[in-house]
């Protein structure tokens, strides 16, 4: 076995590799940019080497760094992961002239899938059914749109040297070919580097159905059973499941002879997948499934596999790399149960799935489903990489027992300082069409707007958030952030502050009530009350209910966990609160408590936005209270001379409708 490995890779990953080496007892060395000296991989390591500067291109895509770094560590062996150098065949052949063994397939067979269109002419050799198409040389617009013309529509454009959807293009209309035709490749071009195309008929009711295949230096070579990857955004997988639901034995005997074939075709040696798009509009069948491309790596989503095949395929990639044969035929592989993945992301499904960055305030992943995550709580998701925070693997003897378990995971997932897609992942799990198996790669794309649309939160949730916010859910402790929102004593009457949500945006009023929180929202009425320990974790009343909850501060974010839902607030610095107001704000408040100086204004005046309604003395300085928006004012509810309490209303708008 190999002594001591090099991990080129970081993230989950990296970190889920050095596991293997620590269970098999081989020592990891990490290799690590300067924007993850501290990163989790790093730690996870028993030894780490810097690389270079943040950006991928100036670290992890650097060979000669990485090569240098196993030199100097002694390491023997390599591991690309997926992703960065992985299926980059000078690198492999580098490695390997370096007297280093390579964790991965031959680099001949890496060239050989690399382009898409010269693997599917290899693959129709080998006798792999592959999708109906053009993947030829010739590269002339006009002859392309003649050979679209033969094939028909919906067609898919796809450049030959893409990946990750770079470069692809649906076109549905033959008026629309030669624009789509134009953008494809620039796009190529500028992605790759290389701007030739491929054309495929569009495979209707599209089913992604991969196979993982594993091979040796003896000739073995055996598939551990399909991946179904329909549910994508984008082309992009976003969970993943093994085995595919409405799978035959048949239909599988087919496509692992299939994925077998085509990877001896290409002399295949150590973990690949073999990627095959499936007509599913007349069900799973064997004679409508076609290679789309083969990944010459570890995939992302292996661990569903793992768990239903019960393996290690770290493991089997260590030792195929080392010359041993396979650990199973196939006749002593099996299927255990369904395992479902699903891929938690820095990203804000309700604004087009922008990426998100920051620091994790809070990180709370659930400790009963697998977990492979490349962050820990503190860490910073940076611009510089692939935004993922972790894996999500669920395994339970049924489909249906699966997918509840990741539910339930992604429900009490718990991050706070960057917003996630958990909410996303959690209704596209329990959708109805997902929990029938009915699953294509068009599903999430056709409700989007439902999958999408966080929770709005409700009265309840909004007292909430005030309550920590002003620290009242820490008796005895008045927060370490109450000075700033002026909070004074425990056991006032009332309390009060402004909160914004994306949704809304506007005052929470607090009243005690008994032992309890009467608090009026911009979403209503709620009394509640809230008892956070020393952990963090409250202890929340609503009505005659109780919840675990939990509310985490970083800087002017409030995120609240609550009823397996994320909302997150806005603390607005009240001293800016007068300029910041948002539209459809009816009242405006004092900032904090103080002397009412002067009212500007008398009800049934029209202000402008901005305008100035009253001025407040306070911290012995003079704070303009502003017209939040244009409008009519309703009532003026202080008067020279007034002393207020924070949060007290000053002057009411009335409502836009009315104005
Ligand atoms: P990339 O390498 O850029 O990821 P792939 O060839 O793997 O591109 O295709 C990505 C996704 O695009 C597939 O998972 C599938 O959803 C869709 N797709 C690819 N080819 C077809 C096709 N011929 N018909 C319908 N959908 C397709």
């Amino acid at each position: 076995m190999i002594g001591k490995l090099l991990i080129a890779n970081r993230g989950e990953i990296a970190v889920r590799i050095a596991r293997t080496c620590r269970r098999l007892g081989i020592a990891a060395v990490a290799v690590h940019s300067d924007a993850d000296a501290g990163a989790m991989h790093v730690a996870a390591c028993d030894e780490a080497v810097r690389i270079g500067p943040a950006p991928a291109t100036e670290s992890y895509l650097r060979a000669d760094a990485i090569l240098e770094a196993a030199r100097a560590t002694g390491a023997e062996a390599v591991h690309p992961g997926y992703g960065f150098l992985s299926e980059n065949a000078a690198f492999a052949e580098a490695v390997g002239a370096a007297g280093l063994i390579w964790v991965g397939p031959p680099p001949a067979a890496i060239r050989a899938m690399g382009l898409k269109d010269a693997a599917k002419a290899r693959m129709q050799a080998a006798g792999v059914p592959v999708v109906p198409g053009y993947h030829g040389s010739e590269q002339d617009p006009r002859f392309l749109a003649g050979a679209a013309e033969e094939i028909g529509y919906p067609l898919l454009i796809k450049a030959r040297a893409g990946g990750g959807g770079k470069g692809m293009r649906r076109v549905d209309d033959p008026a629309d070919f030669e624009e789509a035709l134009a953008g494809a490749a620039s796009e190529a071009r500028a992605s790759f580097g290389d701007g030739a195309v491929l054309i495929e008929k569009y495979v209707s009711a599209p089913r992604h159905i991969e196979v993982q295949v594993f091979a040796d230096m003896h000739g073995n070579c055996v598939h551990l059973f399909e991946r179904d990857c329909s549910l994508q955004r984008r082309h992009q997988k976003v969970i993943e499941e093994a085995p595919a639901p409405g799978m035959t034995p048949e239909m599988r005997a087919e496509m692992g002879a299939a994925a077998v074939r085509a990877a001896q075709a290409v002399g295949y040696v150590g973990a690949g997948t073999v990627e095959f798009i499936a007509d599913s509009s007349r069900g799973l069948r064997p004679d409508a499934f076609f290679f789309m491309e083969m990944n010459t790596r570890l995939q992302v989503e292996h661990p569903v596999t793992e768990c239903v095949t019960g393996t290690d395929l770290v493991e089997w990639q260590l030792r195929v790399a080392v010359g041993e044969p396979l650990p199973k035929t196939q006749g002593a592989l099996s299927l255990n149960g369904w395992a479902v993945e699903a891929r938690l992301y820095a990203e804000d499904a309700a604004h087009d799935f922008r990426p998100a960055t920051g620091r994790l305030a809070h990180l709370a992943l659930p400790g009963d489903v697998r977990v492979d995550a490349g962050v820990r709580a503190g860490d910073a998701v940076t611009p510089f990489y692939d935004p993922m925070i972790a894996k999500l693997i669920a395994h339970g003897p049924t489909r249906e027992a699966a997918f509840a378990r990741l539910a339930a995971a992604l429900d009490r997932t718990e991050v706070a300082g960057c917003v996630t897609n958990a909410g996303f992942l959690a209704r596209l799990v329990r959708h109805p069409t997902v929990a029938a198996g009915d699953v294509d790669t068009g599903l999430i794309g056709r409700d989007a707007a439902r999958l999408c649309a966080d929770p709005v939160p409700d009265a309840a949730a909004w007292a909430l958030a005030a309550v920590a916010a002003l620290g009242l859910d820490r008796p005895g402790d008045a927060g370490p952030f109450a000075a700033r929102d002026g909070w004074r004593a425990w056991g006032a009457a009332t309390a009060g502050l402004r909160l914004d949500h994306e949704a809304h945006a506007g005052e929470v009023r607090l009243t005690r009530e008994g032992d309890r929180w009467r608090a009026e929202t911009p979403m209503g009425a709620a009394t509640v009350a809230a008892e956070t320990g020393p952990d963090g974790a409250t202890r929340a009343r609503i009505g005659a209910r109780t919840v675990a909850a939990r509310a985490v501060r970083a800087g002017d974010g409030l995120t609240l966990f609550l009823d397996g839902r994320t909302h997150r607030f806005r603390i607005p610095d009240p001293l800016a609160r007068g300029a910041e107001a948002g539209p459809g704000d009816d009242r405006v408040c004092a900032p904090m408590p103080g002397l009412v100086k002067a009212v500007l204004v008398e009800a049934g005046a029209t202000v402008e936005a901005g305008a100035r309604l009253a001025v407040i003395e306070a911290m012995k300085m003079e704070h303009a209270l502003r017209a939040p928006r244009a409008g009519v004012v309703a009532a003026v509810a202080a008067a020279a001379g007034d002393q207020v309490e924070d949060g007290a209303l000053i002057v009411a708008l009335a409502p836009e409708a009315e104005a």
